[in-house]
C-alpha cells in the first residue's frame, strides 16, 4: 500500500488516500455505486465458496462478448453476497471510484464504464474515504 494523491477528473480537487496494488495482495476490490467507499475481497476463493465461477474467456471463445459483457450476469450474481455500504447504496462491480469531494467519477464527469466489463479491470484500488474488507468469509470495517 502507498500514498497517494490523484486530481479529480470531475472537480480538479486533490484527493488523498492509498492505493493497493491488487496483483501483489491477491485481492478484488469493488467500489459502491453511489459512494466512494470501496470493498475489498482479501478472501480469493470467496465467489466459487459461494457457488460462483467467473469464466476467464477470450475473444473468440463460444461465449465470449465484445468488452467481456458475458460477465455482467455473473457479477449480478455475484454482487448479491456483498454486504450493502454504510451510505445505503450497494457494492457493484461496474462502479468506477467516486471522488470524496465532489462524489462525481475521479476519472470524470460520466465517465464509467458504459456497461464494458473490460475497462474495470484494474491493477489497483485508490481508498479514499475507508473500505470493507472481506477476509476468511466475514465482512469487516477498516478504520
Ligand atoms: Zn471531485
Ligand atoms: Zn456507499
Amino acid at each position: 500500500m502507498t500514498e497517494h494523491v490523484q486530481k479529480c477528473g470531475a472537480c480538479g480537487e486533490e484527493v488523498k488516500g492509498e492505493l493497493y496494488h491488487l496483483g501483489f495482495s491477491d485481492m478484488d476490490a469493488v467500489y459502491c455505486w453511489d459512494c466512494p467507499n470501496v470493498l475489498l475481497i482479501k478472501d480469493h476463493d470467496f465467489f466459487e465458496k459461494n457457488g460462483i465461477t467467473f469464466p476467464h474467456l477470450m475473444p473468440g471463445d463460444k461465449g465470449w462478448q465484445e468488452y467481456n459483457k458475458h460477465m455482467l450476469p455473473y457479477y449480478k450474481e455475484a454482487e448479491k453476497l456483498f454486504p450493502g455500504c454504510g451510505c445505503g447504496g450497494s457494492f457493484r462491480f461496474m462502479a468506477p471510484p467516486r471522488c470524496p469531494k465532489c462524489n462525481d467519477y475521479l476519472a470524470g464527469k460520466d465517465k464509467d464504464y458504459g456497461g464494458k466489463p473490460y475497462y474495470r479491470y484494474h491493477k489497483y484500488v485508490f481508498v479514499t474515504v475507508g473500505s470493507v474488507y472481506l477476509e476468511n468469509g466475514r465482512f469487516c470495517e477498516s478504520t
